[in-house]
């Protein structure tokens, strides 16, 4: 109750297939309305540490085995995903994972399932999603398998506010997407934290980007955080310049 911060991960350890030490000791916050960046190379356990907190680690043999995790002054690290959803923190995984086969219309409904809403109701979550997200709104009957990469990004993204999270967890939104559609979804995520005061924990390769749109950033390195600072600080320090900004 004394901490502040909307999501803590409390020193965790996770292991893969009993045997597996991944995260070694990780702690992070993401107070309230803020975007919080998860940074660093492939494989320094940026996933890993999403799907500890979204709890989806159990589908793929990882295990929290050191540590907890609070979302709203409650621990959440025994919940099931439906159930944290329930409590508004949603995530979009890495590689994004719309229904190929349904539109993308479909696609972000079957965001609002957790929610009982009349037609009306769902009509004016959909219209929301396409404020923000416009191009979601003229590729609204197309199969999203049949989207950009950008666009199914962007449909995942749409999916998760269907369920009017308070938070999302969002794994590499840059991967895979062009420049252009990068800067696009940024800017929305930007908007969406402004004006609906929604939370990210965004784990990003991408370090430019990340630092230019975070509020706080933290930089793993094989299974710990090596630093961590206000996005802008992290930006002119001179490591991070010259390991992670590829300038020196
Ligand atoms: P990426 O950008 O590639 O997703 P990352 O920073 O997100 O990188 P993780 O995917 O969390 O890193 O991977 C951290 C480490 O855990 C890597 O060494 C990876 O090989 C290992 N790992 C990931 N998933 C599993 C798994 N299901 N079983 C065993 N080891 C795994």
């Amino acid at each position: 109750a004394d901490n502040p911060a909307y999501l803590s991960v409390n020193n965790i350890e996770v292991i893969y297939d009993h045997v597996i030490l991944v995260l070694k000791g990780i702690s992070l916050q993401v107070p309230q309305g803020k975007i919080v960046a998860l940074l660093g190379a492939n494989g320094a356990g940026k996933s890993t540490t999403l799907k500890a907190i979204s709890t989806l680690l159990k589908n793929e043999r990882g295990d929290i085995t050191k540590g907890d995790i609070h979302f709203r002054g409650e621990r959440v690290d025994q919940l099931t995903p439906n159930e944290l959803v329930k409590r508004g923190l949603s995530q979009v995984m890495e590689g994004r994972h719309c229904f190929a086969h349904l539109s993308v219309e479909e696609n972000l409904l079957t965001g609002a399932y957790t929610r009982h809403l009349s037609r009306s109701e769902l009509k004016a979550e959909l219209d929301k999603v396409y404020h923000y997200f416009p191009r979601l709104r003229e590729r609204r009957q197309s199969l999203a398998g049949y989207t950009s990469g950008g666009e199914q990004q962007m449909c995942a993204i749409g999916r998760a506010l269907m369920a009017r999270p308070s938070m999302i967890l969002l794994d590499e939104p840059s991967m895979g997407i062009a420049p252009q559609l990068v800067e696009e979804i940024f800017e929305i995520v930007k908007n969406l934290n402004q004006q609906e005061q929604v939370s990210f924990l965004l784990a990003e390769q991408n370090t430019n980007i990340a630092l230019r749109y975070a509020d706080f950033g933290y930089i793993l390195e094989n299974g710990r955080v090596v630093m961590e600072g206000e996005a802008q600080d992290l930006a002119s320090n001179e490591d991070v310049k010259e390991f992670y900004l590829g300038v020196s």
